[in-house]
């Protein structure tokens, strides 16, 4: 590839096909079986016009308060000790009443549509379009672990080469605790609750401090489904209640999503005592997620997929785009391009549904990223006005002179970009790659080879190409990463209910 110069064929390559044909990795491709699960609809972009109804009635739905539920805050050890208690009864539960129970409880989900997204615009200040995916996200969740589990979790017979029977059965494993963030606190709440009940496991959840109400909600819903009142509890409160739940030295296992130092906590809590058991935990981080766009890519695709990626959710997703590596042939005619799609962003109220990008989380949030917007004002390559009053970060476009100056995740509207030069396309993926996240990259490129290298070395958990890098569709695009961005377990994917398991054999000599 030091020879950037490419053949029309070559041009004219879709990159799909061909790593489907050969595989990047020199695996072939296996298509699924299509008619196992559908997800509700794509759970990433937009609103189209038969949700007006919708829209009307969010909007009646966010002229109410949303209220916490005092009654179901309880103290982390009394919840354990509940949860214990009800394990026997519900892992003995046939694994298809478990999995009526996540159905019915999508069915519920998609009845109080309109309630759970109004409260995602308060409480969490999503946009309505964010609020609409997140809702549908949390359905797929839900129905998709039910047919999963039908499937997949049956006990297995294994050959017998000395005459003997095998029999693996894959089980509950006792108490998990599920700790979810703010920036998806329905649709990753309720995928780690979902994993983990119909699994055959009870579950304590602590929502984020941010976001209680709508956790609070959907254990109320789970509860109407049929799920026991003592086998999904939750307790609300912030790091100190996390610290307790995870020191508890009953519980069998830990689900996560949040910082990279919140993770490793949890890790050496984990292992504090020498006398607990060892646990499973399946942790989903932060990513220093980088596009990389070569002279071949079609610009107005490219200046989309930058919008949707960097800015999309005021930039707070995990898999959100940071680090933006134009081919330096285009790199000005990309920016200036961007610089035009910026100025059209709507950037104000979320709950007005013309607004593109809503407010950052909280105070703290705003802080942060103000103060660093701050210290780099000599590198803004361009940013956006926004509303004077509340948390919004404009959306902004920072120079970066040297990439090891970049190491760290900023959860907001900010992308930074730099250049690489023709033949440099292994080297730039390589130092992407020693940052040490591994969660989403992008690469915007009409040339097949690129993309099977790119796929080759990348070392994340997503890879997209010729796309934006957000919006994972549950049951398509398993969302996960390594390294720094967590322990691998791929949320939505066909391997994740294992991961809540127990797996156990029986030999039986005949
Ligand atoms: N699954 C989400 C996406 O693909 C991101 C989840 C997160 O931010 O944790 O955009």
């Amino acid at each position: 590839l030091a020879d950037q110069s490419i053949s029309e064929d070559e041009l004219l390559a879709d990159p799909v096909e061909k790593i489907m044909a050969v595989g990047g990795t020199g695996h072939p491709a296996i298509a699924a079986p299509a008619d196992l699960f559908q997800p509700e609809r794509t759970n990433s972009i937009g609103i189209d016009l038969d949700d007006a109804v919708i829209l009307q009635e969010t909007a009646a739905q966010i002229a109410r308060p949303v209220q916490l539920d005092k009654q179901t805050t309880v103290a982390p050890e009394g919840a354990v000790t509940k949860a214990l208690a009800a394990y026997p009864a519900w892992s003995n539960t046939p694994l298809d009443e478990r999995a009526d129970c996540l159905e019915r409880l999508a069915d519920l989900l998609e009845t109080h549509r309109s309630r759970l997204m109004a409260i995602l615009v308060q409480e969490a200040r999503k946009t309505i379009p964010d609020a609409l995916s997140e809702v549908r996200e949390a359905i797929d969740f839900c129905r998709y672990y039910a047919a999963r589990a039908r499937t997949d979790l049956c006990a297995v017979e294994l050959p017998g080469p000395t005459g003997e029977r095998n029999i693996l059965r894959h089980e509950g494993r006792g108490v998990w605790v599920a700790i979810a963030p703010w920036n998806f606190p329905l649709a990753i709440f309720l995928g780690q609750v979902a994993a983990a009940l119909v699994t055959g496991n009870t579950v304590v959840a602590k929502p984020a401090p941010q976001t209680p109400a709508i956790g609070q909600f959907a254990v109320a819903l789970a509860h109407e489904a049929g799920v026991p009142e003592d086998v999904l509890q939750i307790v609300t409160g912030g790091g100190d209640v996390g610290a307790a739940l995870t020191a508890d030295v009953r519980i069998a296992g830990v689900v996560f999503t949040g910082s990279v130092p919140t993770a490793k906590a949890i890790a050496r809590n984990l292992l504090a005592d020498d006398a607990r058991p060892l646990v499973p935990l399946i942790a989903e981080t932060g990513g220093l997620n980088a596009m990389i766009v070569d002279s071949t890519a079609l610009s107005e695709q490219v200046v989309r997929d930058i919008i949707i990626s960097g800015f999309q959710s005021a930039g707070q997703r995990c898999s959100a785009l940071r680090l933006l590596l134009l081919q330096e042939d285009i790199a000005e005619h990309t920016l200036e391009m961007l610089r035009g799609a910026m100025d059209m962003l709507n950037v104000g109220d979320p709950a007005d549904p013309a607004t593109d990008i809503g407010p950052v989380i909280d105070q703290d949030s705003y802080d942060k990223l103000m103060a660093y917007r701050a210290e780099v004002k000599d590198r803004i390559v361009h940013a956006i006005d926004v509303p004077a009053q509340g948390l919004f970060v404009p959306p902004t476009v920072i120079r970066l002179d040297n990439l090891d100056d970049l190491n760290r995740e900023w959860f907001g509207p900010l992308v930074h970009v730099a250049t690489w030069k023709a033949g440099e396309l292994e080297a730039t993926v390589a130092r992407v790659n020693a940052k040490g996240f591994g969660l989403t990259m992008g690469l915007h490129s009409r040339i097949a080879g690129s993309s099977a290298l790119v796929e080759n070395l990348a070392r994340v958990g997503n890879l997209y190409i010729n796309r934006s890098m957000i919006g994972a569709v549950v049951g398509s695009q398993p969302f996960g990463g390594e390294g720094l961005s967590g322990t691998g377990p791929k949320a939505g994917g066909p391997h994740y209910l294992y991961r809540f398991c127990a797996e156990r054999t029986t030999s039986v000599d005949t």
